[in-house]
């Protein structure tokens, strides 16, 4: 019964405390919200490709193990990583699909309308750059490691490859490859900036183990948004 008196009594005194702070904090609200506006005017923006999807697995092995699952999974830290850097980041698909009508017929055909899809996806939010995820696998199972291409054709293409292969290469046991020139349809029919990342290979079962691994992916996905941040010049 006492305690509610006392408060009352102060209620003036606690009163002018919390004005005074609901001040500060909205001035520094305000300022906060001027900074961010101010930021937004000179955005970049991301298209990240989770490459593969619905009908078309990418690569896949005896262990059954998709090459897509594995492309969406990163795509998605990826983005989640580049989150408080105020980048602006998309992907061209937050899920196990493709982009292919019914009753298209023909593996190029088909390959060709979906990655078409994803590079009008990238035209259509202005994006700043262009950046494929993919897992690469080869016959022998003897390579390792990731890799990261660009198109000949394009200086900031190959600086983007060049710097987000430098952080690849800085992750324990990956192998110290260098960005290099590539044809790829979707990298050479993107009209910004585009790169392939293989972020290493299934066919290599100590990798294929790795790959699946939620803190090996969070080492990769670090890199790549490391990557694309020193590309835009952010921390
Ligand atoms: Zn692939």
């Amino acid at each position: 019964m006492r305690q509610p008196l006392s408060i009352l009594g102060k209620k003036p005194a606690v009163l002018l405390v919390l004005g005074v702070m609901s001040m500060l904090v909205f001035s520094v609200l305000w300022q906060g919200s001027t900074a961010v506006m101010i930021h937004s005017e000179g955005d970049h923006v991301v298209m990240l490709d989770p490459g593969h999807g619905g009908y078309d697995p990418g690569a896949i092995t005896a262990q059954g193990v998709y090459e897509k699952s594995i492309n969406l999974q990163i795509a998605q830290k990826v983005k989640e990583m580049l989150g408080p850097s105020g980048i602006q980041v998309f992907l061209t698909r937050e899920e196990d699909i493709d982009y292919v009508p019914d009753g298209v017929k023909g593996k190029t055909t088909k390959k060709q309308i979906d990655l078409n899809r994803r590079i009008d996806m990238a035209n259509e939010v202005k994006a700043d750059i262009f950046v494929s995820l993919h897992v690469n696998a080869t016959a022998t199972g003897q390579n390792s490691g990731a890799e990261t291409f660009y198109d000949s054709k394009s200086e900031s293409g190959k600086e983007l490859a060049v710097l987000i292969q430098q952080e690849l290469i800085k992750i324990p046991g990956m192998n110290r490859r260098i960005a290099k020139p590539g044809d790829f349809y979707v990298i050479n029919n993107t009209s910004m900036p585009a790169v392939i990342v293989e972020v290493g290979y299934l066919s290599s079962l100590k990798e294929q183990k790795k790959l699946q691994q939620s803190w090996y992916q969070e080492q990769l996905s670090r890199a790549i948004a490391k990557g694309i941040a020193s590309y835009f010049g952010l921390p």
